[in-house]
């Protein structure tokens, strides 16, 4: 079958690899998106020893049983079921899992083996190509909001970043009752398209000047994090969405004197699964604008260079 592999400097290759065996309690899936991720940017700079790829939707392989051509999801981290964090519903945060398409083969391939706790049933009327929303875009947005809904309530919001995760922040937060929400984002084609989404686009300087009781930083950049812990009002929630590059924050006397919150979140539980459909379901025209540009396996290189210039929203790999 064939399978990419990041080379590094951006460069990508497709190699015949052998087909996947699966282990123990596994299936194969046969991928039919698997949309790409800003945290993709990270190996593909600096080369990945195996096939990566995470957002990953397809249809379950398994001749002559009942699960065949089932669609599903891929939950990437491949969570024990037993230990503590699985026991109190935390499958996200499950010391012993890997990761797919990090520690073990992912989705820009053909097919991969799953373990069968990690495939998450499709609705037949969800799209094929808005399924992978399910998980990076929608999935980990509305886990960090629901976690920020702990300690304040539906109100104004500040979006910084208006990439995959913060316009799905954006999308969930209105499917979630919250507004106005507003969107600090530097590069003007994405600022519009916030804007095209009922969005109020803010300089880095008019937010500044505000207060929010919540804000998301989701733009992976220092500059975005001081401007999140500027911006949070007193009391308020500044969660920290998505791959990031190392942190290094200057303490003002504005942050100094100030009551705030700091959530970061990573992937969300399991059990939200359902609720996150919901989500999807509430506002599907709107995120089917996000997923702009697909292509095979033969197209991905031009399309993470396409997707690195913030040409594409959110685009998907479509392997056959
Ligand atoms: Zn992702
Ligand atoms: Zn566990």
């Amino acid at each position: 079958m064939r399978s990419a592999r990041f080379l590094g400097e951006g460069r990508i290759t497709i190699v015949e690899t052998e087909a996947p065996v699966p282990g123990p309690d596994e299936v194969i899936v046969d991928v039919a998106a698997c949309a790409l991720c800003g945290s993709d940017f990270r190996p593909l700079r600096q080369g990945w020893p195996l096939t990566p790829g995470h957002e990953i939707f397809g249809h379950v392989r398994a001749p002559g049983t009942g699960e065949h051509g089932k669609r599903v999801l891929v939950y990437i981290p491949t969570f024990c079921g037993h230990c503590t964090q699985c026991e109190a519903g935390r499958t996200n945060l499950c010391p012993h899992a890997e990761l797919l398409g990090w520690q073990r083969p992912g989705g820009y391939a053909q097919s991969l083996a799953v373990p069968r706790r990690c495939l998450l049933a499709v609705p037949d009327d969800i799209p094929d190509r808005l399924a992978p929303l399910l998980l990076d875009v929608i999935g980990t947005t509305a886990h960090g909001i629901r976690l920020a809904e702990r300690i304040v309530q539906p109100g104004a919001a500040l979006v910084i970043g208006a990439g995959p995760i913060g316009l799905g922040s954006l999308l969930v937060l209105q499917a979630l009752n919250w507004g106005p929400v507003f969107v600090c984002e530097p590069n003007p084609k994405r600022a519009a398209f916030a804007a095209s989404l009922n969005a109020t686009v803010l300089s880095a300087e008019q937010a500044e000047a505000r207060q929010f009781p919540l804000v998301i930083e989701a733009s992976g950049k220092d500059a975005g994090r001081a401007l999140a812990l500027t911006a949070v009002a007193q009391e308020g929630a500044a969660v920290q969405l998505g791959e990031s590059d190392q942190w290094s924050i200057t303490e003002t006397r504005a942050l100094r004197r100030k009551d705030y919150f700091l959530i970061r979140s990573f992937y969300f539980p399991l059990h939200e699964y359902a609720a996150n459909i919901e989500l999807l379901r509430a506002n599907m025209a709107q995120f089917a604008k996000l997923v702009d540009a697909t292509a095979d396996l033969d197209g991905l290189e031009t399309l993470f260079a396409e997707f690195a210039r913030g040409e594409r929203l959110k685009p998907l790999l479509c392997p056959v």
